[in-house]
C-alpha cells in the first residue's frame, strides 16, 4: 500500500505551476475527482506506478473539455440546405449586427415607448409579417411543434380534430401527430385511408364534437400511385360552411415561390393565405431561413384566444428571436432574398457553384486528385419530400484513402461532407464562399501533416 501514500496531496497538487492562470476552483474539483479515482484504482490493484505528469495532463485535458465551446462552427459540405443536425438555418451577419444592439442593451420588448406603459411582445413583429402575408394577426412561439400544441390545446381540448390518415406523420425528434394531439387533450378523428382521402370524408366526419379540420404537411414522405388528397382550399370552404376552424400545419413555410418547379407541389404561405384560412403555422428555421420559432398566422379573433392560453407563457420567445425574425422577414418583404442565406443557397445557379468548386480544385490540384461533378441534393429538414435539386460537388481523393477515411479526417476539422457512389464529396450547394479557403487549408494540413508522420 506504499502507493496510496504517494498519491499527491490535493492542496499541493493544485498549486502546481502547470495550472497557473486557470480557475483554481475548477482545477480543484477536477483534481479531487481524478485523485479519488486513482485511489480506487490502487485499491483494486490496477496501478503499479504513479506518474504525476500524467495526472497533471489528465486534469488539464478535462479542464479543456469542459471550458472549450461545445457548440462550434461547422462547414456544411453535405449539400443539404436545411440540415437539422447542423443547426438548420444560418443568420446573415448584417441582420445579426442589427440585433446585437437590442440584445446587449435594455429594449422595448414589452414596453410601449409612445404611451410610456406596458406594451405587447408580439406587436414588434405583427406589422412586418401581416404586411408580407396579408394576414390579420400573428403569434410567435418557440417552434412549430409548440404552435401545433398550442392551437390544438386552445381550440380542440375535449373535442375532435379531423385529420386524413395519409397525414398522420412522424417528424424527426419524435414529433408524431397522433401523440401530440393526445397530449394536447384533443381527440383525433381519422378519416380516409393511407393513400386516398376525399372531401366527402371530411364532410361526413363533422359532428357537434368537431372543433377543427386540420391538414398536416407530409414533410418527410410522399406517396405515389393510386392516391388523392384534398386541397387545403376545399378544406377551408367546408370548415367555414360548418362554422368550425380550419388549420394547416405547413411544416416548413416559405414566403416566396421555390425554384426548380417546386412551387407547384409546395405552394408558399403567401399563396395559401389567398384561401383566407382560419389558422396556419410553420417553422421559422426551415425554408423561411430565420431563427428557431413557430409562426402562427390567421384570424385576429382566433389569435387573440391563443394569446389568452396560459400555455403561451411556457412557449414564448425572447427578444433575440423576435428581433432576428423581424429583420429576416423584412428582407423578404423588401425583396432582398440574398440576405437570407437559406434562400440564397437555394437559388444559386449551378454555374456559380461550379465556379466556387473550381477555385477550391485549382488550389489543391497539385496535392490531391479532385473532380468536379454535376449531381443532385435535397433541401432537407422535411421541406420538400423526395424532391431533388441540382448541385455541383467536388469529389476529393488523396493517397489511397477510402472515402470514409477522408470523410473522417475532414470531419475532425469540422468539415462535414457526404459519400455518394463510393466517393467523398464536398457539395458546393451549402459551402459558403468565405469557407473555400478554410477547406483548402484543412486539406493541406491533413495531407502535409500525414506526410510528416509517414
Ligand atoms: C418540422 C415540422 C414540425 C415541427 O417544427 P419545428 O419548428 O421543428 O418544431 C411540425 N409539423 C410539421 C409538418 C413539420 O414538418
Amino acid at each position: 500500500m506504499i502507493l496510496l501514500k504517494s498519491i499527491p496531496k490535493v492542496d499541493k497538487f493544485i498549486a502546481k505551476g502547470e495550472f497557473k492562470g486557470l480557475s483554481s476552483s475548477l482545477i480543484s474539483t477536477i483534481s479531487k475527482r481524478i485523485l479519488q479515482s486513482l485511489r480506487e484504482s490502487i485499491l483494486n490493484n490496477e496501478v503499479d506506478l504513479i506518474d504525476e505528469n500524467d495526472l497533471i495532463n489528465k486534469v488539464k485535458k478535462e479542464y479543456e473539455d469542459i471550458t472549450e465551446p461545445s457548440l462550434q462552427k461547422v462547414i456544411n459540405a453535405t449539400g443539404v440546405i436545411v440540415h437539422t443536425n447542423l443547426g438548420r438555418s444560418l443568420i446573415n451577419e448584417k441582420a445579426f449586427e442589427k440585433v446585437k444592439n437590442v440584445a446587449t442593451s435594455y429594449n422595448n420588448l414589452e414596453y410601449d415607448l409612445q404611451k410610456g406603459k406596458r406594451g405587447e411582445r408580439y406587436a414588434h413583429i405583427s406589422k412586418v409579417i401581416c404586411q408580407t402575408l396579408g394576414c390579420e394577426d400573428v403569434l410567435i412561439v418557440n417552434n412549430n411543434a409548440s404552435a401545433v400544441f398550442l392551437i390544438l390545446n386552445t381550440f380542440a381540448k375535449r373535442k375532435e380534430v379531423v385529420v386524413s390518415r395519409g397525414e398522420l406523420v412522424e417528424i424527426g425528434g419524435s414529433f408524431r401527430v397522433p401523440d401530440v394531439m393526445a397530449s394536447s387533450g384533443a381527440t383525433l378523428r381519422e378519416i380516409g385511408t393511407t393513400n386516398k382521402t376525399h372531401l366527402r370524408d371530411y364532410e361526413n366526419a363533422i359532428s357537434e364534437k368537431t372543433s377543427m379540420l386540420m391538414k398536416v404537411h407530409k414533410s418527410n414522405y410522399s406517396i405515389e400511385g393510386f392516391t388523392s388528397e384534398v386541397d387545403f382550399e376545399d378544406i377551408v370552404k367546408v370548415a367555414q360552411e360548418n362554422n368550425i376552424i380550419d388549420y394547416y400545419d405547413m411544416g416548413s413555410g416559405h414566403l416566396i415561390d421555390l425554384p426548380y418547379g417546386l412551387n407547384e407541389s409546395e405552394p408558399s404561405v403567401t399563396r395559401i393565405m389567398e384561401y383566407n384560412p382560419s389558422l396556419l403555422s410553420f417553422s421559422g428555421d426551415k425554408l423561411l431561413g430565420s431563427v428557431q420559432a413557430g409562426i402562427i398566422v390567421g384570424k385576429k379573433e382566433l389569435i387573440s384566444k391563443l394569446k389568452k392560453n396560459q400555455l403561451l407563457r411556457m412557449l414564448r420567445v425572447d427578444k433575440i428571436t423576435l428581433a432576428l425574425l423581424e429583420e429576416n422577414v423584412k428582407s423578404v418583404l423588401l425583396g432582398n432574398v440574398d440576405e437570407i442565406p437559406t434562400l440564397k443557397m437555394l437559388f444559386t445557379k449551378t454555374s456559380k457553384l461550379e465556379e466556387n468548386a473550381s477555385v477550391l480544385k485549382s488550389s489543391i490540384d497539385d496535392i490531391c486528385n479532385c473532380e468536379i461533378l454535376e449531381t443532385q441534393t435535397v433541401i432537407g429538414g422535411g421541406t420538400t419530400p423526395n424532391k431533388k435539386i441540382p448541385t455541383i460537388a467536388l469529389a476529393v481523393k488523396f493517397k489511397n484513402y477510402k472515402p470514409n477515411k477522408i470523410e473522417k479526417l475532414l470531419r475532425a476539422k469540422n468539415i462535414v461532407g457526404r459519400i455518394e457512389n463510393e466517393q467523398f464529396l464536398l457539395d458546393f450547394r451549402t459551402i459558403q464562399e468565405n469557407e473555400i479557403k478554410l477547406i483548402e487549408n484543412a486539406i493541406k494540413e491533413i495531407i502535409n501533416g500525414n506526410a510528416e508522420n509517414e
